[in-house]
């Protein structure tokens, strides 16, 4: 078997430019628990039946080793207690694993930080941890439907950064819709008040959509383009000179953000209060999808750990 390095890029170029015998990626959900109340995702109200078991995975993997990217999911994935049981479980039996990523809402914070050094330390290609922030403080509580969740998400966010391995990398995932799309560079702005090296470059775009089977929000419109997306796209990566650390707005203020992208007018995010959703998203809907895989890992940390 080929380095999972060059399987993983062959497997790439072949999925682009020819056909795969089987698939590369698979995205496992291994659970629909989740202590959280999104507004915007109904997979807190599903019932989680039919997960996997570790042994269940293992045995999955034992027959469909090919898998080069895994992707794992949730839910909340440390609701699970057993979920390093199934991560081992993956990294016992896929032999073509490059890329392991997963989404968490930082809230176990402990756990998550164990589990990614355990795996660093048990040997992979590439770890990805993609932490969930949907907004500046107040207005990703109230999105989340947990209070202090944005201090929590980020507090894991700063001690899984700190961890300085090449082959690891931490993000924050921003799934953008009505509510929050214009939002974007207060959202880094916050994120720098207790972070201050934070960069564009440490921030995923997601595009919000809706999903019966998996987010159980039929009916939700994320109520944003993918020109909206490629426009946040091109917001610069590092901190302007004449930025404001105040963490308000900037698309309020001025009506343009700072790389002089115009602000959709849908709604503003001036003071963070409640932005009324259109009608049309007033009902229990979902914005998750996965990380852009692919970036680059930062080589040094500036930040330290102060768990
Ligand atoms: S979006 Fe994520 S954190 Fe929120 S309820 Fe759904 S699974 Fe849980």
């Amino acid at each position: 078997m080929l380095p999972p390095l060059i399987g993983f890029a062959r497997d790439i170029v072949r999925a682009n430019f020819d056909r795969c015998d089987l698939p590369y990626k698979v995205t496992l959900v291994a659970t629909y628990h989740c202590n959280f109340r999104c507004e915007m995702c109904g997979i807190w109200q599903k019932k989680s039946a039919g997960e996997m078991t570790a042994a269940e995975v293992e045995v999955f993997f034992g027959r469909w080793p090919q898998f080069s990217w895994v992707h794992l999911t949730g839910g909340e994935l440390f609701m699970r207690r057993d979920l390093e049981d199934v991560v081992t479980a993956i990294l016992d039996r896929d032999r073509a694993l490059y890329l392991l990523n997963f989404p968490t809402t930082g809230w176990f914070g402990d756990r998550t930080v164990l589990l990614v050094e355990r795996i660093l330390r048990r040997g992979i290609g590439r770890l990805m941890t993609t932490i969930s922030i949907d907004g500046p403080r107040e207005l990703h509580d109230a999105m989340r439907g947990l209070p202090g969740s944005w201090e929590r998400g980020l507090e894991t966010f700063r001690r899984l950064r700190a961890i300085n391995r090449p082959n690891y990398q931490a993000v924050v995932g921003m799934t953008l819709f009505d509510k929050n799309a214009s939002c974007v560079s207060a959202t880094i702005e916050a994120i720098r008040e207790v972070i201050p090296d934070f960069e564009r470059r440490d921030l995923h775009l997601n595009i919000g959509h809706e999903s019966s089977h998996y987010f159980a929000n039929a009916g939700f419109v994320a109520g944003i383009t993918l020109d909206t997306s490629r426009r946040y796209r091109a917001l610069p990566s590092r901190r302007p000179a004449s930025s404001t650390r105040s963490g308000s707005c900037s698309h309020a203020r001025s009506g343009a953000g700072r790389s002089g992208i115009s602000a959709p007018k849908a709604s503003t995010c001036g003071g963070y209060g409640p932005v009324p959703l259109p009608r049309r998203c007033a009902r229990r809907s979902s914005t998750k999808s996965a990380p852009i895989a692919g970036r680059r890992a930062r080589p040094t940390r500036r930040f330290s750990a102060t768990s």
